[in-house]
């Protein structure tokens, strides 16, 4: 593989020679590393860039017990929402990257109930239990300005 050599923006000589590594990470996908190191000043920068880097919008339908075990991968810009229940997390600053599975995901929202109303989220509670136990059909859509979020659909 012949090395690009582009120009240094800091130096200004024709010696910054760029490598590209891939990687798979699981779940993740596949990333390419790019790394660029000035052979005269000694300039670096480093960047990376998941595969399928374009926004992303998907939905499953949720609809046997078996289908609570499809993973997600949430990326820290994912929103995820299940309009059925009305439930929606969507990225904040401090949002973290995780990979659940749907039930995994209820056990999230169920966590963050006691910080509300008793009164006001005990029918949403219930509502939630009952997609947990399989004994309601709903979907989950995910959407995602980075393209890292996404369904594992194999088991
Ligand atoms: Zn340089």
């Amino acid at each position: 593989m012949v090395e690009p050599v582009l120009e240094c923006p800091v130096c200004h000589k024709t010696t910054l020679k760029i490598t590209e590594t891939e990687l798979d990470i699981p779940y993740f996908g596949k990333a390419m590393i790019y790394n660029a190191t000035c052979e005269n000043c000694g300039y670096k920068i480093n960047d990376i860039k998941f595969e399928g880097n374009y926004p992303v919008k998907d939905k499953i339908k949720i609809e046997k017990p078996e289908d609570l075990n499809i993973k997600i991968v949430r990326g820290n810009r994912g929103t995820i929402r299940i309009p059925e229940l009305g439930l929606s997390m969507e990225p904040g600053p401090l949002a973290e990257s995780f990979i659940t599975n749907v039930e995994g995901l209820f056990e999230r929202f169920l966590n963050v109930l006691p910080l509300f109303d008793p009164e006001k989220t005990k029918e949403l509670e219930e509502k939630i239990n009952d997609a947990k136990n399989g004994k309601m059909k709903f979907t989950v859509i995910i959407e995602d300005p980075t393209g890292v979020s996404h369904f594992v659909r194999e088991i």
